[in-house]
């Protein structure tokens, strides 16, 4: 079987994590949280940068920061994960999804204006696939209509617009490092804020509504609450693990730019398939590779052909908008294009950093073996 995704493991998980258990600490902030924190903050030049448990926290927490209240209005495309929306209806917010490019699966930066209302505050671009939106001209609208710009860049670790790192051109960005992510710890994710208004009260929400941070500082001789917070740090036992990955990024990036190019080269000439086209603003970071048929019972057949051959290929995101909870709650602005149309053609295939070559000239055959004798 070639499976969709083997989790990446560096050979230090267990080093790391004997320390931590030597060192009898094991709560957030220990030395590893701020390692790691470190470390992003290096790769992507955003200087204040918190762990958290998962990225659907780091979403919650950007939705926290940035004040959102009820019936605020949050303009984000529906080709995304749950959380993307959760995190926002969460606090009241209303979602008005608009349309994606077909080509790379981005939320179409043309169709935001059209969804500004006077109850607007955030934009929410998702990256897919690591792949960058648009975000010259997203920022742009951002500036002129006073909106707050959230990154979801939960796929986007060592992914760049231009020389950019995707998560550090809103006011926040996300990473998660979910397993199924390029660099992972199980459950993780982190918040940047590139905003400096926000430094201080992201301080006191991560710490459950203290001021704990400047009691850590020295700046303070006794922390007390004095906001809402949650409790949004990860355990050191995880940073601990997450930091022996994170070193390995640039070896974990090309491998899968590598085998990215490589199923690309190989699949260009298979008429029957589409491919994506990567803007020129964007360096992405393979995190996904997929392919387009020409219809949704196309993609059912070669799925199944794929899986009773060996090889695990995997749809992606229902539109939200079309899910059972987005149906009642949540409003599509414009029309739905190709958001619908687009993502029940598209089949992922297996993309890890444990792929060979030969898996991919495997999964070739099979594909145009499906297309000469089986479509
Ligand atoms: C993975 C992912 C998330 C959620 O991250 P978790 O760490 O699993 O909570 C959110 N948005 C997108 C686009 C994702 O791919």
């Amino acid at each position: 079987m070639i499976n969709f995704n083997i989790p990446y493991l560096s050979e230090s998980e267990l080093v790391n994590i004997n320390e931590t258990v030597r060192k009898l600490h094991f709560q957030g902030n220990g030395e590893f949280s701020k390692k790691a924190e470190n470390y992003l903050s290096n790769l992507t030049g955003t200087t204040k940068i918190f762990l958290n448990a998962s990225g659907t926290q780091a979403l919650e927490m950007s939705a926290l920061l940035m004040g959102i209240q009820k019936d605020d209005e949050i303009i984000m495309p529906s080709y995304t994960f749950s959380s993307t929306a959760n995190a926002f209806i969460m606090r009241g917010a209303r979602i008005k999804f608009i349309d994606i490019h077909p080509e790379d699966m981005n939320m179409d930066e043309n169709q935001i204006e059209n969804a500004i209302t006077t109850k607007t505050k955030a934009i929410v671009p998702v990256h897919y696939g690591g792949v960058s939106c648009n975000m010259g001209k997203l920022m742009r609208v951002a500036h002129e209509f006073d909106l707050k710009v959230i990154e979801d860049s939960a796929q986007c670790i060592n992914s760049y617009y231009k020389d950019k790192h995707l998560g550090t051109i809103g006011d926040v960005g996300i990473f998660s490092f979910h397993e199924t992510k390029n660099i992972q710890c199980g459950e993780g994710g982190a918040t940047l804020i590139n905003n400096k208004a926000y430094y201080d009260k992201s301080e006191i929400l991560i710490e459950k509504g203290t001021n704990r941070t400047r009691f850590v500082n020295g700046e303070i001789d006794h922390y007390t609450w004095v906001g809402i917070g949650s409790s949004f740090l990860v355990n050191e036992i995880t940073a601990a693990f997450l930091y022996s990955q994170l070193k390995d990024i640039d070896k974990v990036t090309k491998k899968r730019i590598d085998l990215w190019n490589y199923y690309y080269n190989a699949f260009s000439n298979i008429q029957e398939l589409e491919l994506a086209k990567i803007p020129d603003y964007a360096k992405p970071n393979g995190h996904i590779f997929y392919i387009k048929t020409k219809d949704n019972k196309t993609r059912e057949k070669l799925r199944l052909y794929l899986k009773k051959k060996g090889v695990d290929a995997r749809t992606h995101f229902i539109p939200l908008h079309s899910s059972p909870y987005g149906l009642g709650h949540t409003q599509f602005i414009g029309e739905d294009k190709y958001t619908t149309a687009e993502s029940n053609k598209l089949l992922r295939l297996p993309m890890h950093y444990f792929l060979e070559y030969s898996d991919i000239d495997y999964i070739k055959k099979v594909i145009i073996d499906f297309y000469k004798n089986h479509a």
